[in-house]
């Protein structure tokens, strides 16, 4: 029997204390001690923790060269510098992303040509890269986004044809598996954020990985001192610098700016890679069994790609659900989720907002040039405005949030997926 809906005055679905369904991150005596110890060592500003933690993340994800950094936002900027994008350059990035996946863009006197997203993976939809591509495109920064793997043999195709490089901001997505790959692993270089809040919390810590010697360096010259051959003043490991035309500067940050990781952020990145795989798989059980739970009730689809694709979601970041108003008789997704906050859990429309449409990408003279930096460089104009990126514009219509459950515990995830599954059954109700 139907019940009716807790926004009409009915019984709420979720009626379970939440105990540690959604505690993250996970912080054991483990960590304690870890980080104690570099406390204790007075080792924050060291290297010798980091360089550990660098090699070990390495290991996981199967990338010879890999950077610690403050953040992920410092590591993106880091790591488009490294493959060349300069004042002038463009790069393209999805407009629904958080802005430190193309923003350090401006700051290197560049421009962000937005890409639409497809409404299915919510990631960057490789139809709508080529035609953006023009003689000063340097770069893609892909964003598996909430977790999804991006369409990666498809970018990677255009961008091998027009010689460009693919940057992969995997800060929503570690461990995500696209075709059996690991996030992470396929573009040129990736940069993954491992702030508190991440699936994979670490502090504020970002970790750039890739295949490419030069562009390690490259990143290392940018934002180290410490790194690259000349100081051995903190006791870790310095390494030489191979390309000639970082040599000179070696021994001082490239551009000024300081990027090196605090160790009590590696220090507790050690130990949460030792448990990171297991507590992932819980989180993958756990939300594949609320989604198994909602199959086939109108309006409402899984952001997951299918279980035979070989891809996963990683950590589940962010988790969203995909909204159909047309098969709930047009209510709008603020609406539907208003109704399902009333059943117990305060599910929210949309995701990040189109970042094609803000100020910042529009008139900010960040670089007291006289004119928008998005056009001081540059010989054309890719600004965009309302209406040009549609499935972008249109996600909080297409997407909203779901619980991101860290345990899989059946009783009490049975109760949210009821939440959902009720308002969407009861929807002609709320007209
Ligand atoms: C969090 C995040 C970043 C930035 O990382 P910080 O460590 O917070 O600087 C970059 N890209 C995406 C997609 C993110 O979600």
């Amino acid at each position: 029997m139907s019940k009716p809906l807790a926004i009409q005055g009915g019984e709420k679905s979720v009626t379970a204390d939440v105990g540690n369904l959604f505690s993250w991150p996970i912080v054991t005596k483990e960590d304690e001690d870890a980080v104690l110890d570099v406390l204790r060592r007075g080792a924050m500003s060291g290297l010798d923790v980091t360089c550990q933690f660098e090699k070990e993340m390495g290991q996981w994800l199967d990338m010879p060269y890999t950077l610690g950094v403050c953040n992920g936002t410092a590591g993106l900027l880091a790591a488009m510098w490294a493959c060349g994008v300069g004042a002038g350059d463009e790069i393209i990035c999805p407009s629904i992303t958080y802005w430190a996946s193309c923003q350090p863009a401006l700051s290197l006197g560049a421009a962000v040509n937005f890409a639409d997203i497809d409404p299915t993976s919510l990631c960057i939809d490789p139809r709508d890269i080529e035609h953006r591509i023009g003689p000063r495109t340097k770069a893609i920064v892909v964003v598996h986004y909430c977790g999804h793997p991006a369409d990666m043999d498809a970018i990677l195709l255009i961008a091998r044809k027009h010689g460009i490089k693919v940057i992969e901001d995997v800060s929503h997505a570690q461990g995500s598996l696209y075709k059996g790959k690991m996030a992470g692993t396929m573009g040129d270089i990736s940069v993954m954020s491992l702030m508190a809040g991440k699936s994979f919390p670490i502090g504020e810590g970002g970790l750039i990985a890739t295949r490419e010697k030069r562009l390690w360096e490259r990143c290392a010259a940018f934002g180290h001192y410490e790194r690259t051959g000349t100081s051995t003043l903190w006791g870790g490991k310095t390494q030489s610098l191979s390309d000639p035309d970082l040599t000179p500067y070696s021994g001082l940050s490239m551009f000024g700016v300081k990027h090196r990781m605090n160790q009590t952020c590696s220090a507790m990145g050690r130990v949460q890679l030792r448990h990171y795989p297991e507590r992932i798989a819980e989180i993958q059980r756990a939300m594949n069994r609320f989604w198994d739970l909602l199959e086939g009730v109108p309006g409402i689809r899984a952001h997951r790609p299918s279980q035979t694709s070989g891809c996963t979601m990683g950590g589940w970041y962010s988790p969203r659900g995909l909204y159909r108003a047309e098969e709930l008789g047009g209510l709008p997704c603020a609406k539907y989720c208003a109704a399902v906050a009333a059943e117990g859990f305060a599910a929210s429309p949309g995701a990040n907002f189109p970042l094609h449409m803000h100020a910042i990408f529009h008139k900010a003279d960040l670089l007291n040039m006289g004119k928008p930096t998005m056009v001081a460089f540059g010989q054309r104009d890719v600004r965009q405005g309302p209406g040009s990126l549609p499935v972008s514009e249109q996600i909080r219509e297409i997407a909203f949030g779901i619980p991101w459950f860290k345990k899989d515990d059946p009783s009490r995830i049975t109760q949210y997926a009821q939440a959902f599954r009720k308002v969407a059954e009861h929807a002609s109700e709320l007209k």
